[in-house]
């Protein structure tokens, strides 16, 4: 199947490791050309370098999400490079923590990393999308806005309103030809997670593959998520073909999630 990509322009925040780099190279080789966002310029360039030598076309601008000014710079260097046609809207999870003991503050620093940076590259991006009467946004959520998770509860609440932001706007820019979907990994093998799972193994005092045993066994596909998997997703998501698939909270997890809908 063409995914009717090839050529437009792709911004991916949150891509120097984990779920957004494998968006990331995963929409090169489909052809577009991608703007690469986290705040190492290390490691973008060395994900720059990879998409090159594979024969696509990558940029790297590294900023800090959470800063207004870094965020007005990363849009005048975006414009450069022409329209964004397709945006995956990505960062770090926020901390855990228990929903009694959150302050105010915890929430406001959550969501200057969650949420904000997310309305103020929309609100960027949507004018050239308007033109084109094309456009695809995608934000990577987690499972937890269907089936809230123990001790993540600024996760949980803060995920939630993120995908209440996407479809909200989904139904006011359908009409332009402007998609907006989330997408919900299940446990997926990343760095962070590794280390999370570090953390969880040494507690146990058990080791690491005992420790991701546990969690696969919760699973019905009997594993977690390989990246390439959720990748492959999303990018199908941002894609001309998934032109009538909008206001969605699409969730990739192995079948975790025991609700209906
Ligand atoms: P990750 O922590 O490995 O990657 C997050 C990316 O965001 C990195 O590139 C990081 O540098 C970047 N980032 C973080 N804060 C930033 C900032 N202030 N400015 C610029 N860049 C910043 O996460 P991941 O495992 O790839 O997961 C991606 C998202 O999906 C996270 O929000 C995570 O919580 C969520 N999620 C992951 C899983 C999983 O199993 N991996 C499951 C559910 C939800």
């Amino acid at each position: 199947m063409d995914l009717g990509i090839a050529g437009k322009l792709a911004l991916v925040t949150g891509a120097s490791q984990g779920i957004g780099r494998a968006v990331a190279i995963t929409l090169a080789q489909e052809g577009a050309r991608v703007v690469v966002v986290a705040r190492s310029h290390e490691k973008l360039q060395e994900l720059v370098q990879q998409i090159e030598l594979d024969g696509g076309e990558a940029h790297a601008v590294a900023v800090d999400l959470t800063q207004a000014v870094e965020l007005e710079r990363l849009v005048a260097e975006v414009q450069k490079l022409g329209t964004v046609e397709l945006f995956l809207g990505n960062t770090g999870g926020p901390r855990p923590g228990a929903a009694r003991d959150l302050k105010v503050q915890d929430f406001r620093t959550a969501a200057e990393s969650l949420w904000y940076p997310m309305v103020a590259l929309v609100n960027a991006l949507l004018p050239g999308m308007q033109a084109r009467q094309f456009g695809r946004i995608l934000f990577i959520t987690s499972l937890a806005v269907k089936e809230p998770i123990e001790n993540l509860a600024l996760s949980n609440a803060l995920r939630a309103g993120l995908t209440g932001y996407a479809k909200t706007l989904a139904r006011e820019v359908a009409s332009l030809g402007i998609t907006v979907n989330t997408l919900g990994p299940g446990y997926t093998r990343t760095e962070r997670v590794e280390e999370v799972f570090a953390f969880r193994a040494q507690n146990q005092g058990i080791d690491l593959e005992a420790a991701y045993a546990q969690q696969a066994a919760q699973i019905p596909a009997g594993r977690m998520a390989l990246l390439q998997e959720i990748a492959d997703v999303a990018v199908f998501l941002l894609s001309a073909r998934a032109s009538y698939l909008t206001g969605q909270a699409i969730m990739v997890d192995g079948g975790a999630i025991r609700g209906l809908l």
